[in-house]
């Protein structure tokens, strides 16, 4: 039981359900926003069409082009078209490069967000941000970059496909598992992640076998909302530091290098006290070996090599994390970074905690 903890959460309005998105206009209008800078990524334009109808001459800017980690020079070309706009009002529609892009805006502007996420990587229930320049990761919390709303329309998410579901859902598991280690975490938000890996262990099978059953989409959803919720209560590790050193450096896709490496580093801090109320939210008796199976279940990227990341760079990443080590369970030290990614380059199942020496 954790008996030293700071806990804090910025109140975010949640609105969800199947057909949530109908009530945009009216979500807007209680904020009294009259000029909204609409941004959507490319496979959420549709959805930003539906909002562009509810709201009218209200949208007086539309952004479409959103990238992964937010290039900075995007988010400054966003921001000068937020104020060519005079907005008061950023609502973005689309996976978690969209929120991003949003939450870069909002950094430089100070403007509210209305997020409507069509992923389940989290980010719009986070006060954190992050951007790229020069192949570096910058990240950082401001409460002005979490949204205001967030609707949750598990109907927008059934287009997702069932390969981009699972490594999204991975992302969010991602979330809560590392809530396990993190320093003074409170029981609030222990039972929260709890909950959330059970939802996502329970639902995401679900829905890879059938990616329009909407139960089950909604139930992947709200797994999300609870993971973006400890994401945003919290602090992350290892498994996150590594993430963003391999996103930022080389460009490695957002949400396939989670799933890729979270049971390895789940092995790697095996001993961490509370990894046994992982595994037994995952229904399994070891966090590490039961988030791998749950990763072949439902068919999740794995392996960093299919990624395109190489062994020859492995080194470099080593040196990288260790530099600047996250707090966690185990010191961080290069020879142990070295060996999950040599673990995750292939993707095989880690070794059980019987095994581990
Ligand atoms: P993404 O937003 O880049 O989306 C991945 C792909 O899926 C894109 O091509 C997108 O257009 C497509 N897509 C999105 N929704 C879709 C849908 N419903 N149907 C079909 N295709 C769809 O990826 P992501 O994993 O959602 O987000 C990753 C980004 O979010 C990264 O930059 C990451 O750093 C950031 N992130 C930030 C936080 C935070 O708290 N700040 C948390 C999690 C993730």
């Amino acid at each position: 039981m954790t008996d030293r903890f700071v806990h804090e959460h910025g109140a975010s309005r949640v609105v969800f359900g199947v057909g949530a998105l109908d009530r945009a206009g009216d979500e807007v209008a209680r904020l009294g926003a009259r000029r909204v800078l609409l941004i959507a990524d490319r496979h959420s334009a549709a959805y930003a069409d539906t909002l562009a109808g509810l709201l009218g001459d209200r949208v007086r800017g539309r952004i479409r082009e959103t990238a992964t980690h937010v290039p900075g020079a995007l988010a400054d070309a966003a921001a000068e078209k937020a104020a060519a706009h005079d907005a008061d009002l950023l609502l973005c529609v689309g996976g978690g490069s969209a929120t991003g892009l949003a939450k870069a805006v909002a950094l430089r502007t100070r403007l509210p967000i209305v997020a409507v996420p069509t992923t389940y990587a989290g980010s719009e229930m986070t006060p954190i941000w992050g951007s790229t320049r020069d192949g570096r990761k910058e990240t950082g919390r401001d409460p002005a970059v979490r949204p205001v709303t967030v609707i949750y329309d598990p109907a927008l998410t059934t287009a997702l496909p069932a390969t981009l579901s699972a490594a999204s859902g991975m992302n969010a598991l991602a979330h809560l598992v590392e809530a396990a280690y993190a320093p003074r975490l409170s029981p609030l938000t222990a039972a929260v992640a709890d909950q959330g890996i059970r939802i996502l262990a329970e639902a995401l099978p679900r829905v890879v076998t059938d990616p329009e059953d909407m139960a089950a989409r909604s139930g992947a959803l709200q797994g999300a909302w609870l993971a973006g919720w400890v994401l945003g209560t919290t602090t992350m590790g290892l498994h996150h530091k590594l993430c963003h050193v391999l996103g930022g450096f080389f460009g490695l896709p957002h949400a396939a290098t989670h799933s890729a490496l979270l049971p390895y580093v789940t092995a790697f801090n095996r001993g961490a006290p509370r990894l046994g109320r992982v595994a037994r939210a995952l229904g399994a008796t070891d966090a590490a070996t039961g988030l791998w199976d749950l990763r072949a279940t439902i068919g999740a990227p794995a392996g960093l090599a299919e990624l395109g990341f190489g062994a020859a760079e492995i080194d470099k990443v080593a040196g990288l994390v260790a530099a600047e080590p996250p707090a966690g369970p185990r010191p961080v030290e290069p020879a142990g970074v070295r060996a999950i990614l040599r673990a995750a380059l292939d993707g095989a199942r880690p070794a059980t905690a019987e095994d581990t020496p």
